[in-house]
């Protein structure tokens, strides 16, 4: 059995217009493998179910504890709308919670460490469905705890998955369609790279990708295709 793992960012899942280019590629992709669907909170506030937003409807005084359970109903709720959207159009897709993706990490709410991939829920339903749709950027600690993988941490949930998979690509979608040497939105310039090392990704701080990722795909040589959600173009793969 084919196993891909693909995720999208917040602003290519932000409205219908935007999430129908992500299920273009999802849908094609089921033509060939199953396909874990890996995805960040829905837009960038002030939208509704961003992390953003929802961080300022809580209040200064809640502990971080409070604030990791609060952040973490974006990627829930995103998983769910995504995998009813999935649905409609004949997708047999399923969701995972948090406690049910597998990802166990230590009780550092805000920046969690990881400390176990466990792969028997989300490799039971890959057997019974053909996409399943797992929020990024959330864990559970041992003591059942919801906990974040820090901010921008869903591409570093992209890589855990694909390792808890065994498999050594994965691909991450975003508004770009690739790494570039400037910011391709502010200078028409712009050159977009085809390929890159790890050490390369790094120490560009480019911000495109969660350093957490990069470090984690290269100690575990896991390919990243970087993708642009608005393009068929094959983007920048990081590799060794
Ligand atoms: N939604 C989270 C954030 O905004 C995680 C992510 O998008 O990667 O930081
Ligand atoms: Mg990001």
């Amino acid at each position: 059995m084919d196993i891909k793992v693909m995720k999208f960012g917040g602003t290519s899942l932000r409205s219908e217009a935007t999430r129908k280019y992500a299920y273009r590629h999802i849908i094609e992709a089921t033509e060939n493998s199953k396909v874990v669907v890996v995805v960040s909170a829905m837009g960038r506030y002030p939208d509704a179910y961003a992390t953003d937003t929802l961080l300022s409807m809580g209040s200064e005084l809640l502990s971080k504890e409070e604030r990791a359970k609060l952040v973490s109903i974006g990627e829930q709720l995103s998983a769910i709308k995504i995998c009813s959207e999935l649905l409609e159009q004949g997708v047999r897709a399923f969701s995972l919670n948090f406690i049910e993706s597998g990802i166990r990490t230590d009780n550092n709410y805000e920046y969690a460490k990881v400390i176990k991939l466990d792969n028997k829920e989300i490799k039971m339903k890959l057997n019974e469905y053909d996409v399943i749709v797992v929020g990024g950027f959330i864990g559970t600690s041992y003591e059942n705890r919801v906990t974040t993988l820090g901010r921008g941490g869903s591409d570093y949930s992209a890589v855990l998955f694909a390792h808890m998979l065994q498999l050594k690509e994965v691909d991450i979608y975003t508004d770009v369609d690739g790494v570039y040497d400037r910011d391709p939105k502010l200078n028409e310039y712009a050159v977009r790279y085809d390929r890159l090392t790890y050490d390369e990704m790094l120490n560009m701080k480019s911000r495109v990708l969660h350093d957490r990722s990069v470090i984690f795909a290269k100690k575990h040589n896991i390919k990243i295709y970087l993708k642009g959600t608005f393009s068929n173009h094959s983007g920048t793969v990081i590799e060794g």
